[in-house]
């Protein structure tokens, strides 16, 4: 129900928590993140219940000095709000992270076919078919953004999607359909939103993504294309209301 995405010089974890502390008010069930840490590995948290078992969680196995992270709070629409279907959901080869709000209609087609491929999966969610099918197509491109046109190409429903892999570090994918995404723009440092909320306390700079688009954020830059890749105009804004 909430999403958070950063990349840039702060402690990302310390960012996703405090963004998803605002978006608290739109209700969830889970709350998770997942970040790159120091030294390359991507590390994640996650836990049902309220931001207070993931903080504990995360107190008791910290993960200082990330640079590049997502966060997520969960509403559950496929499979209880249990530890597991939690997001984020891991790619196969378990260097990439995947974090969803909304529904994805399709994920039982998508699923039999990855399973018929012999992938298992830990999760009832919906969410899971995407984080894995990202990994089988992060295997075939090596390449992020490459690899999610790929995958937001094939689903259908509703979805904010974002993703990050270890072995690209400093970089947060996202896209949307019939469900919110907004861009903070900061100084050697950006942000995603489900809503201004998440990063309203770092800046006020913000950019509207339209339906079916996605978004390629790195500390210096801000890339927004449709879901064929073909660049698209974004309309900057100003936050107005009170952190
Ligand atoms: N459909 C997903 C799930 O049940 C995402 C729910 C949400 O929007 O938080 O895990």
């Amino acid at each position: 129900c909430g999403i958070v995405g950063y990349v840039g010089p702060r402690d990302a974890v310390g960012v996703l928590l405090g963004g998803l502390k605002r978006l608290e008010y739109r209700g969830y069930d889970s709350a998770g993140v997942a970040v790159i840490a120091p030294g390359g590995a991507l590390r994640t948290a996650k836990k049902a219940g309220k931001l207070g078992k993931l903080q504990a969680e995360l107190a008791q196995h910290p993960i200082a000095g990330a640079a590049t992270g997502i966060g997520h709070t969960r509403w559950a629409t496929h499979g209880g709000p249990t530890d597991t279907n939690a997001h984020p959901h891991l790619g196969d080869d378990g260097k990439l992270a995947l974090i969803h709000n909304g529904i994805i209609e399709n994920f039982a087609d998508l699923k039999a076919e990855l399973l018929a491929q012999g992938l298992e999966f830990e999760s009832e969610t919906d969410t899971e078919v995407a984080a894995k099918l990202l990994g089988v197509e992060y295997a075939r491109t090596h390449d992020l953004r490459e690899a999610f046109r790929a995958v937001v190409g094939r689903l259908t429903g509703a979805f904010t999607l974002l993703a990050l892999h270890q072995d690209e570090p400093g970089i947060v994918v996202g896209a949307r359909r019939n469900s919110p995404l907004v861009i903070g723009l900061g100084e050697g440092e950006n942000f995603l939103g489900s809503d201004v909320a998440a990063f309203v306390e770092f800046t006020r700079s913000a950019l509207a993504i339209g339906q079916d688009q996605m978004v390629v954020i790195t500390p210096d830059s801000v890339t927004v294309t449709d879901f064929e890749g073909q660049p698209v105009e974004v309309e900057p804004f100003e936050v107005k209301w009170d952190a």
